[in-house]
């Protein structure tokens, strides 16, 4: 509201209510959809980890004209439509690793809720009834866009009436619209009719978060009109602030324009996962801070991709030198809760989740270090630090929604993903693996450096380890 950070301050000791728009279901969520679900995906992960209690409310819009116009195309009912895309939401962000929030209303199931709140505003005289239709009357409403702080008298001017409307003023907006045949419709005081789309997150946030509730996310986009609306529906009717702080988060770019079903240039959160990773495709997304756009493109994901590599490899080889050890008690190389310290203090500032992947690289270093180039030569403290810095790891990836594969199951699937998308003949790989281990038993060094040389030709490392001979794909 101030365009200021401001310090989160619980209403209620210890708790927070958190609203976020959830989609409007007549199509997949596409992937700046997708950003800005996981960066309030990841703000909830982080209050609760700093032992807030959140109860944490995303909707569904299940009424709305795109979906009734998006039904009638497609010759499906659209209450039908409706439930097969949250059920196709559902399943992307479970693919996505996004929690599933406490509560996830529906428009269709909180009718009497909506229409309870119209008959307020309209008895609070901020709403009148035209033809069936109900609208909220701007200029009743002194306190109309101190969000977007847009003037209302430019906004009056560019607005224009839509045709059928009945409209006192260009600005007013439809909290109530009467039934058009073969759509969806309630009974209502007014008569048959169906909800507009601004009024629903009014409904909800009050019903299970309370008249004033913590904070309120959403896309960019939302602010004017949507949220612009929520506040004066909420104010206007329960007389009491809407809520104490909002987050916007920022667009994603695709080839320099903001993504967007309307523009066309979308792509579809499950079709990006098709080329990558979950986990990797949330390392993008937080690399930037949730306010600022991020731009979308190949080389980007394939960078993010590789640096879950990294970061996995690294896992790998650390669990692999610690777990199942006992390195007894004794002192530790270094401080290992610094990188805990140096976490809550970067996500503390406005989530900084980007700074945060900052200090995580910084740990990593720190580990590769440690199993690379040991600093001391004393191998138990080395195994003990290794293992503290592992559980640092654990405890700021549950926050993240990273590293919660085991490492050896996640490389694996990186690895096919690029032996498919480059179309490598794995057949060939493994014989010629065999065919260097055969030459390295019978001591047949140069045959074995042939065939690894062979084998980077096809962009194949071979890796030995404690465990055995595996590859990677390089680059
Ligand atoms: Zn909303």
């Amino acid at each position: 509201m101030t365009n200021q950070k401001e310090v989160l301050q619980p209403l209620r000791p210890g708790k927070l209510g958190i609203y976020v728009c959830g989609p409007t279901v007549y199509s997949y969520v596409h992937i700046g959809n997708a950003r800005s679900f996981t960066s309030f995906d990841t703000v909830v992960r982080y209050l609760r980890y700093r032992g807030f209690e959140v109860t944490y409310v995303r909707n569904y819009t299940d009424v709305d004209d795109k979906i009734i116009n998006a039904a009638k195309e497609q010759g499906e009912p659209a209450q039908e439509l409706a439930a097969r895309f949250v059920r196709e939401f559902e399943a992307d962000a479970r693919a996505m690793h996004l929690l599933v929030p406490d509560h996830s209303p529906k428009v269709t199931e909180t009718i009497p809720e909506i229409l309870a709140l119209v008959q307020k505003l309209v008895a609070n005289g901020v709403a009148y009834e035209a033809q069936g239709d109900v609208y909220f009357e701007v200029g009743k409403w002194p306190g109309y866009a101190k969000l977007s702080k847009r003037n209302l008298e430019d906004m009056q001017a560019s607005e224009r009436a839509t045709t059928g409307e009945q409209k006192r003023a260009p600005l007013d907006f439809a909290l109530w619209k009467a039934a058009k045949p073969g759509e969806p419709s309630w009974d209502s005081p007014w008569g048959k009719g169906r909800p507009g789309w601004h009024i629903e997150c009014s409904a909800m946030a009050s019903k299970f978060l309370g008249e004033t509730f913590d904070l309120h996310g959403g896309g960019l986009d939302l602010i004017f009109p949507h949220h612009e609306n929520e506040i004066a529906q909420s104010e206007a009717g329960f007389k009491k602030t809407f809520c104490n702080v909002w987050m916007h988060g920022g667009f994603l770019d695709l080839d320099g324009a903001k993504m967007s079903k309307s523009l066309g240039n979308v792509v579809r959160l499950r079709d990006a996962l098709t080329q990558i990773d979950a986990e990797a495709l949330r390392y993008f997304f937080l690399s930037t801070h949730y306010r600022s756009p991020l731009a979308f493109t190949d080389k980007s994901l394939a960078d993010a991709e590789s640096r879950m590599e990294y970061f996995y490899e690294t896992l790998r080889k650390v669990d692999a030198r610690t777990s199942n050890q006992d390195f007894g008690a004794g002192p530790l190389h270094g401080d290992p809760s610094k990188w805990v310290t140096d976490f809550e203090a970067c996500v503390d500032d406005d989530f900084n989740f980007a700074g945060a992947l900052g200090i995580l690289s910084g740990l990593f270093a720190t580990m590769n270090e440690l199993m690379d180039k040991p600093p001391v030569k004393d191998k138990p403290m080395i195994g003990r630090t290794l293992k503290a810095l592992r559980a640092v790891v654990g405890k700021i990836s549950l926050v993240l929604g990273l590293f919660e594969d085991e490492p050896g199951a996640w490389l694996l699937r990186r690895r096919d993903r690029q032996v498919k998308a480059r179309g490598i003949d794995q057949a060939k790989v493994e014989a010629l693996l065999n065919d260097r281990r055969a030459a390295r038993e019978k001591k047949d060094f140069a045959a074995s450096d042939q065939i690894r040389d062979a084998l980077k030709a096809m962009g194949i490392e071979s890796m030995d380890t404690p465990q055995g001979t595996t590859w990677k794909v390089l680059g």
